[in-house]
């Protein structure tokens, strides 16, 4: 497992891989507002703001829904690294509508999720410490596809990237990856691994966390990489990797959405 949620308390996992290029071009381009946007959960919000911080550049984020009587501990840490919260309905949201307090203000915009060219171009390089000829298949977690596209592009041509997606999908989320990346690229979506959608879960897929906390001491989050490592756990018991494989997991972090769990939930 590739343990990219120790790279750091906050910006940790894909997110901080997913936006150094913007943030690089922001810089060179001295913007003076990064804005962004993404749900009350989001670890791209988080991420955004503390790199946003460490940068010293202000930033803005958008968030889904109405603003709520008591602010998520991802808005509240958010706002303490200094973003600007602003809140829309969600078909506003959707619309991908500039609240108005943004509109008059120059501003650069990172797409939600950091899904975009930058955002790919980044995250291939979350493999740059990694002895890739030692794995037969790459295995993470998708929500934009953002990250897969960067792993699919700089895997070997023998490996095999398989995703799995967190949304209440079960087909076309190749389109969402395939502008990325070269026609030939190997790459797979391992759908059925959602328990009931984004952000949903259910008391087998906490079990399963607690437990493969227990075996391994490695946590996870159950938004994304409990579901990975869920789908990657059911994969082998069905046999679907053949005898010497070696499959490299992306913890891809995002540990700080566990907060939004009833307390004692996860035993770690
Ligand atoms: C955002 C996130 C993902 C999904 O990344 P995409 O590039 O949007 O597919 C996966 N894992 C974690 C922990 C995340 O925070």
């Amino acid at each position: 497992m590739l343990r990219t949620d120790l790279l750091h308390p906050v910006i940790s996992g894909n997110k901080w891989y997913k936006l150094r290029y913007y943030l690089e071009a922001a810089v060179r381009d001295r913007v003076s507002l990064i804005g962004t946007r993404g749900g009350a959960w989001s670890n791209h919000i988080v991420a955004t703001a503390a790199a946003c911080k460490l940068q010293g550049i202000p930033c803005a984020g958008i968030i889904r829904g109405e603003e709520p009587a008591s602010w998520s501990a991802t808005l509240l840490e958010a706002r303490n690294y200094g973003m600007e919260l602003y809140f829309q309905s969600r078909t506003d949201f959707s619309n991908g509508l500039i609240p108005e307090g943004l509109q008059q203000r120059d501003h650069y915009l990172i797409p939600e999720g950091g899904y975009g060219e930058p955002g790919v171009h980044g995250a291939a390089t979350m493999l740059d410490p990694v002895q890739l000829k030692d794995y037969t298949h790459i295995m993470c977690a998708a929500g934009t596809g953002t990250m897969m596209a960067g792993l699919i592009r700089r895997a070997l041509p023998l490996q095999q990237v398989i995703g799995v997606p967190v949304l209440k999908i079960t087909a076309g989320m190749e389109a969402q990856i395939q502008p990325y990346i070269n026609a030939s690229a190997s790459f797979r979506m391992a759908y059925g691994f959602h328990f009931g959608g984004y952000a949903k879960r259910t008391d087998e897929l906490i079990r399963f966390m607690n437990q493969f906390h227990a075996q391994t001491g490695i946590p996870t989050d159950f938004v994304y990489t409990g579901k990975l490592c869920y789908a990657f756990h059911s994969m082998l018991t069905r046999g679907e990797f053949q005898p010497g494989s070696n499959v490299l997991l992306i913890h891809s972090g995002g540990l700080q959405g566990n907060a939004s769990l009833p307390a004692g939930t996860l035993n770690y």
